[in-house]
């Protein structure tokens, strides 16, 4: 008996609570609670996806991301941010560099990659499609990036002929490039200019 799949479509993207992050989702559309790429993708909590965003924008270059650097970015504690990598490297999106820091795995680019588009996208439709002042769009976006679905998003990206930019002048990963496998390098030359 499985009372929860007739309530869902096959890919539970209708009916699905929009303020619930994957666990639950994961759930209803049976899938295993693996660390493979993809069951990690969709089940990032909103803090996971700050921390894999601010080491990506911190070891782009091939450089490890130190602890410290990681905590003054998110905004929290040192310790807490030795927790919260640990659960990260159990999930496969970052691995240790001893004495130095973390660096992201493949999985774990691909995630940060997916939430910079997500912010991107959002901050230049805010700006473009409704108007806001771009000094604005930023914390909007911050608080969105989380919560808005990749089809929102994609759809926001073609209704403003998915612009290759952001309003700050920032280079927006395109959706294929995160999940196809034409993978160039997406955003280089971007990282570090100080438009997160
Ligand atoms: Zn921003």
């Amino acid at each position: 008996m499985k009372p929860a799949l007739d309530t869902v479509d096959g890919r539970g993207a209708r009916g699905r609570p929009a303020s619930h992050h994957g666990r639950h989702d994961s759930a209803a559309v049976g899938i295993e609670r693996t660390t493979t790429a993809v069951s990690s993708l969709a089940e990032l909590t909103g803090p996971a996806e700050d921390y894999l965003k601010a080491i990506y924008h911190i070891a782009h270059d091939g450089e490890a991301a130190g602890t410290n650097d990681i905590a003054r970015r998110v905004g929290v504690s040192p310790a807490a941010v030795s927790s919260m990598l640990r659960r990260l490297a159990e999930q496969g999106l970052v691995s240790h560099r001893r004495y130095h820091g973390v660096v992201l795995t493949q999985a774990g680019r691909r995630a940060a990659l997916r939430t910079i588009r997500r912010h991107r996208v959002l901050e230049a439709y805010l700006a473009w499609a409704l108007d806001y002042p771009v000094a604005r769009v930023h914390d909007e976006a911050e608080r969105l990036e989380h919560d808005a679905s990749d089809q929102l998003i994609d759809r926001m990206a073609a209704a403003l002929g998915d612009p290759a930019v952001d309003p700050h002048g920032a280079p927006i990963p395109t959706r294929g490039g995160i999940y196809g496998d034409g993978g160039s390098e997406l955003i280089a030359g971007t990282i570090g200019n100080g438009v997160p």
